[in-house]
């Protein structure tokens, strides 16, 4: 049990009969609830000062990681650094202060920002329309496929009912196809990990409504054969889907429009350097080519001689007013800030960056996968495998040293997975402690094993049995009360 004050739960910190609160007499009377909607028992809920609540939250936030405290490698999440000047415009009053549904008239200049964004968005993508209404990536797919299914209902193409999902996608691809009621048939990877034409080839048909391609793929991998794969969908009357969560190495390089595709999303809270992590707050714009413009959900912001209007003529909708403009706000500055010049080295940065690591660390850890990365890999746990130190091990001696861990056991097509996508914002400093550190941890594993299959040391809470934890999830906090009397 640690001794220090503020790493006890807030309950364990109550006082009963201690109140951190006091409300003004009640001139109003009481309204009784009917007795089946009464508790039969006081909610059992922590009794402290109001000091007691600031100390132990705050306290507890400095627990926190965050891209800010230190490097934060973390696979297929590009955990960019979002710019302090995102969070200056964001907190704006002229922002802060709107409201969602007042009038146009009134907030012509929140209407020109969500505007502009859409047009940014279209230009780096290379698609002709975006709305940013959708909430996630996830949400994003599910508004990309209900504009794919609306696209072929309108043409009475009803027998289109499958969506084609490479082995190698990220989850939320067949989960979203699933929600929008569409049956899921995947497509095996190549042994260099590429989606495999000669397998999808068969499985291409009336039925098919769009393939879901992920590029570069989950493994960091470019799809070199897009323009095939384009013309094999095209040509049996589907369309193309990008899902663009992990847009970043592409930003400057190359554009998902050129290629063929037709809808895609892309997350502001991955490549625009919006905050993320935890659950929220997100964004996923989706965009469309040309042509698909009426498919995209309602409302959606438009210029008509030179002010700025909503559309709500459009038949789909997802989500309330026109998305989560505080997020929308911070990608259009961090896009303004770096203009047209600095955009084009945000990919290439971010692919130097993965390629650099990958290439010091060869020799130690195992690459299952050879050859140029885009912006993040997978090395396949340590390359000596005698000393029985696993991924976990070496994730875990990872935070003692103060960095975050990389995404570990996924993709699931290695058994020691671990995936570094360092982005293009890290010094080569940063990056070389980063690199003499798991350089460090290889070593321990040879000289020391049991230092690394005990990690971490120096973190507050220390290793925990996640099988336990999995089979036995204790979900809710049961109050150890002692009644004295
Ligand atoms: C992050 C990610 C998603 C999902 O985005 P959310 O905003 O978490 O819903 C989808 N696809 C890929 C490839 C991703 O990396």
């Amino acid at each position: 049990m640690n001794s220090k004050l503020y790493d006890k739960l807030i309950f364990e910190l109550s006082h009963p009969g201690c109140q951190g609160f006091s409300l003004p007499k009640n001139e109003f009377g009481h309204y009784t609830l009917p007795e089946e909607q009464r508790r039969q028992e006081d909610a059992q809920l922590p009794e402290c000062d109001e000091l007691t609540v600031v100390r132990h939250y705050t306290n507890h936030s400095g627990n926190n990681f965050g891209v800010n405290n230190g490097f934060y490698p973390l696979g297929s999440c590009t955990m960019k650094y979002n710019p302090c000047i995102n969070e200056e415009v964001a907190q704006m009053p002229a922002f802060t202060a709107l409201h969602p549904a007042q009038s146009e008239e009134s907030c012509q200049g929140a209407l020109e920002v969500s505007y502009k964004l859409q047009q940014a968005l279209a230009a780096l993508t290379g698609m002709a329309d975006f709305t940013l209404n959708p909430f996630a990536g996830a949400h994003g797919e599910l508004t990309g496929l209900m504009i794919i299914r609306s696209y072929h209902q309108s043409r009475n193409d009803e027998k289109r009912v499958k969506v084609i999902v490479p082995d190698s996608a990220h989850g939320t691809n067949p989960a979203s196809a699933a929600v929008c009621g569409l049956e899921i048939v995947e497509v095996k990877s190549t042994t260099e990990g590429l989606v495999d034409v000669e397998d999808l080839k068969p499985l291409l048909g009336e039925d098919v409504a769009a393939i879901m391609m992920t590029n570069p793929n989950t493994l960091g991998l470019f799809e070199k054969e897009i323009p095939e794969i384009a013309q094999l969908v095209h040509a049996c009357g589907a369309l193309m889907y990008y899902d663009g969560a992990n847009l970043n190495p592409m930003l400057g390089a190359c554009r998902p429009g050129d290629m063929g595709f037709d809808v895609m999303h892309v997350n502001l809270h991955k490549t625009f350097s919006t905050p993320h992590g935890g659950g929220g707050p997100g964004s996923g714009p989706v965009g469309v080519r040309k042509g698909l413009e009426a498919f995209l959900p309602s409302p959606h912001v438009e210029q008509v001689d030179g002010r700025y209007v909503v559309d709500h003529s459009h038949f789909n909708h997802v989500g309330a007013y026109l998305g989560n403009f505080g997020i929308i706000l911070r990608a259009y500055t961090y896009i303004l800030s770096l203009g047209k010049t600095y955009v084009k080295q945000v990919g290439p940065l971010a692919t130097l960056n993965a390629n650099y690591i990958k290439e010091c660390l060869k020799d130690v850890y195992e690459l299952p996968i050879a050859g140029l990365c885009k912006h993040e890999f997978v090395f396949d746990g340590l390359k000596d495998k005698s000393t029985g130190v696993t991924t976990m091990d070496v994730a875990k001696r990872l935070l003692d040293y103060g960095y975050h861990a990389p995404t570990i056991y996924f993709p699931l097509l290695f058994h020691q997975a671990m995936m570094i996508e360092p982005t293009e914002n890290e010094s080569k400093q940063t990056i070389d402690g980063f690199i003499a550190v798991l350089r460090k941890i290889a070593e321990e594993a040879r000289l020391t094993p049991e230092v690394v299959k005990e990690a971490p040391h120096n973190t507050p809470i220390s290793r925990v049995d996640d099988v336990l934890a999995a089979k036995h999830p204790i979900l809710t906090y049961k109050q150890l009360v002692h009644d004295d009397n």
